[in-house]
């Protein structure tokens, strides 16, 4: 049986670029603090990691596929540095308008993250900064976790969908959660 982790990557991994903004460069990817430390630690637990990332400013011309990959690469680099890494990173090129089925919070990029699994999922978490996340993983069937790292406030909490099954400042503080009670 697998224990999962579903990871948004914009203002989970990376610091969120802002409302409408994307992460068009190598050098507009900017690590959060213990963001390395917090994936070392929840792989320790013993979990898969999948990170699921809308990127449809390839979709709007404003990146390309190939900074995408750039951007693993150079992410992989540090995870490997640190004697770590992540299962697989899926994303999601397409706009709004194409309504294909992997567009969060549609699950296909879900779907197509675990199709190499062999086992069971007995245990999910998605942890993400945005509620489009939070429906994901709702949609899923996964844990919900919101990190106030990225776009979500706690300000906003009166206008949420729902209250998220659980709420961190950061990914370091999830991963210790986890650590400390699903490893
Ligand atoms: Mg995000
Ligand atoms: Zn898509």
């Amino acid at each position: 049986m697998a224990k999962v982790v579903f990871l948004d990557r914009d203002g989970v991994i990376n610091r969120y670029p802002g409302n409408g903004n994307y992460v068009t460069s190598c050098r507009g990817f900017k690590l959060i603090p213990g963001a390395i430390e917090a994936i070392k630690k929840i792989k320790k637990g013993g979990f898969k990691i999948f990170v699921v990332s809308n990127q449809s400013g390839v979709a709007k011309g404003k990146y390309s596929e190939k900074t995408l990959k750039q951007i693993n690469r150079r992410l992989n680099f540090k995870l490997w540095l640190r004697k770590t890494s992540i299962d697989a990173i899926c994303y999601c090129t397409h706009s709004n308008e194409d309504n294909c089925s992997c567009r969060k919070p549609k699950t296909g990029l879900l779907d197509k993250a675990i199709s190499g699994l062999e086992e069971k999922i007995e245990l999910s978490f998605f942890i993400g900064d945005s509620f489009v996340d939070m429906v994901t993983a709702q949609n899923f069937g996964a844990k919900t976790i919101l990190l106030l790292s990225g776009k979500e406030k706690l300000k906003n909490r009166k206008n949420w969908l729902f209250e998220p099954d659980y709420i961190f400042d950061n990914l370091l503080l999830a991963s210790n959660f986890l650590l400390n009670n699903y490893a």
